[in-house]
Formats: C-alpha cells, sequence, structure tokens
C-alpha cells in the first residue's frame, strides 16, 4: 500500500546540521531533524502520515517518544516530545492533521539527553525490523526527509 506523507510542520528542517549523517559529531546522527536554529519549543507537531500508534515511551536519550505506523510498511519514531504524548498505543493519527505531541528539547521542556536544543527528532525503519527505530542498525533506517518528499501530498 501507499501512503502520503506531510510535513510535521512548515520549515524548519535541520538539514544543515547533517541529518542522517554517519559522521554527525563523531557519532552517527540517527534520523533526520526539524527546528535547528529556531525557536519552535512547544510547537504542535503534526502526524506525517496515517496510521496507528505503536508505543509510546520515555527514553533516557531521546525523551518523551511516540513510534506511529504507515500503510505504507514502516514505523515512525517522534522524539523529545515537550511532555508525555497523550495518544494510547492503537489510537489513529491522521497524516496531516493529528497533533502527536508539542516541541522539546529545549530549556523548558527538557526531553532527553540527547536534545541541545528544541526540535523535533525523528526516525523511521520498516516494519519488519520492528517498533523500535531508534534501536536497529543505522544501515536499516529510513531518511525521514527523503521519505516525505518521495510521498508528499500534493
Ligand atoms: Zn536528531
Amino acid at each position: 500500500m501507499s501512503a502520503v506523507y506531510f510535513d510535521p510542520f512548515p520549515g524548519n528542517r535541520g538539514d544543515e546540521l547533517g541529518n542522517f549523517n554517519k559522521a554527525y559529531r563523531k557519532h552517527a546522527h540517527r534520523g533526520s531533524d526539524w527546528g535547528a536554529k529556531k525557536a519552535i519549543e512547544n510547537k504542535p507537531i503534526k502526524a506525517i502520515t496515517t496510521g496507528r500508534v505503536k508505543k509510546v515511551f520515555w527514553s533516557d536519550v531521546l525523551g518523551h517518544c511516540l513510534v506511529q505506523g504507515s500503510a505504507d510498511g514502516f514505523n515512525w519514531l517522534y522524539a523529545h516530545l515537550a511532555v508525555k504524548p497523550l495518544h494510547e498505543v492503537g489510537s489513529m493519527l491522521v497524516g496531516g492533521t493529528t497533533v502527536v505531541g508539542m516541541v522539546g528539547g529545549g530549556s523548558k521542556t527538557k526531553s532527553g539527553s540527547a536534545s541541545t536544543g528544541a526540535h523535533l527528532h525523528m526516525a523511521g525503519c520498516a516494519t519488519a525490523d520492528g517498533v523500535d527505530c531508534h534501536l536497529v542498525a543505522f544501515e536499516k533506517l529510513v531518511d525521514v526527509h527523503a521519505h516525505i518528499d518521495a510521498n508528499k501530498a500534493a
């Protein structure tokens, strides 16, 4: 099945920081960011596609996190959310419409040790590789920005 994708909010992609870059700050950057250089703390994050919530969890590194499935066979991680997401596992999120959570990781909304300022960190992997996109091998990760662009809503 195919799926239509949206940016979680307009602009603010953090490509200049080396998104999805294996040599990012000595460690691989395991995903794609939004929010570099812009004050976006507590900005609403909309679902990038339609699909059900697979997991809601806290990580000391990634803060408040939510994982969403998609009809085209992927799991998508939203990390550094400002507060624990209100969605429960199994809830349907509508792409471009449902607010997944608010941007966290800034001074007012500390959310995980890997955050150096308010931003949205996302990672994606094929459903077959599991719900924990943040743990799969780098080679198996999907470039979230590229996937959105390749399947953008008209
Ligand atoms: Zn990131």
